[in-house]
């Protein structure tokens, strides 16, 4: 029922992780994609390839989302070559450890850029872009650090509830241009992101059992949602914070 076919789909940090597995679900389901990813050549390479294996156009462009300018060549390129844009996924960012009496200004700032102003540019041109046409999907991606916090990452937790915020104000902003908005917060994913966390068996453990589903999710348990909102059957869904998370905000 999930039919994206004619569609253009645009992926911040395409190549690893959540977002890499966004791009191809979002080809799985029939939508031409494009990527952007910092500077891992060999991850995106092996993207495209994937994409292509499921018959769909692909474009990738290595730049930095905390650039304006980037992210302006990366939504220009990709309209140019694909075609006009229909579903924005801002999912580039990072997650480094910091206690906060040691954070320093350079950290607390590397964190905002990457994770939230890399989404506002993205945001911006999809907002311009989508107003043209009278139609789009921008979806953003929180944490669950955005909601409840997260000890020794309160520049990582400040950044992805703002996220949330900035969802909000977009959907009420944007409603009146038929623009969907909405924003999904993952729990622990599996990915590259989180290795040295799970690299050790018993901590890996530890955080299985404190999760009432018992598991940590793997990218394509995000993914399958974020291509649900970009799809037709979500198209009364706006404003929302989609939990992904199994379970992890129950208690
Ligand atoms: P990964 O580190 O596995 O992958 C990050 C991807 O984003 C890579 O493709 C990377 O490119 C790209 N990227 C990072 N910064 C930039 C940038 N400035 N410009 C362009 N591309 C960039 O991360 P995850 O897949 O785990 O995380 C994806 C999103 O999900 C993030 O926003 C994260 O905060 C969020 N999230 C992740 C959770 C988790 O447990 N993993 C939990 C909750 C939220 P390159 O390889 O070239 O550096």
């Amino acid at each position: 029922m999930i039919d994206l076919h004619g569609k253009i789909a645009l992926v911040t940090g395409g190549s690893r992780g959540i977002g890499r597995a966004i791009a191809i679900m979002m080809a799985e389901a029939g939508a031409d994609v494009a990527f952007s990813y910092r500077s891992d050549h060999r991850a995106a390479e092996d993207t495209i390839c994937e994409i292509k294996r499921k018959g769909r156009e692909v474009l990738s462009l290595a730049c930095d989302m905390t650039d304006a300018k980037a992210c302006e060549r990366f939504f220009q390129e990709s309209s140019q070559k694909l075609g006009k844009v229909d579903i924005v996924v801002a999912n580039a960012g990072i997650w480094h450890r910091a206690p906060i009496d040691e954070m320093t200004l350079d950290q607390w700032r590397e964190t905002a850029a990457n994770n939230l102003d890399s989404a506002f540019f993205i945001s911006q041109l999809a907002a311009r872009h989508f107003k043209a046409k009278k139609s789009g999907n921008l979806i953003l991606i929180s944490s669950t650090a955005g909601i409840r916090g997260e000890a020794f990452h309160a520049h990582y937790a400040a950044s992805k509830g703002a996220i949330i915020a900035l969802t909000r104000s977009l959907a009420a902003e944007l409603s009146y241009h038929g623009i969907n908005v909405n924003c999904v917060a993952p729990g622990w994913v599996d990915t590259d992101m989180t290795k040295h966390v799970f690299g050790d068996p018993t901590y890996r453990q530890t955080i299985e059992q404190s999760i009432p589903l018992r598991r940590i999710a793997s990218p394509r348990d995000i993914a399958g949602v974020v291509v649900f909102l970009a799809s037709s059957l979500a198209r009364h869904i706006q404003g929302e914070v989609v939990n992904v998370n199994g379970g992890s905000l129950i208690r």
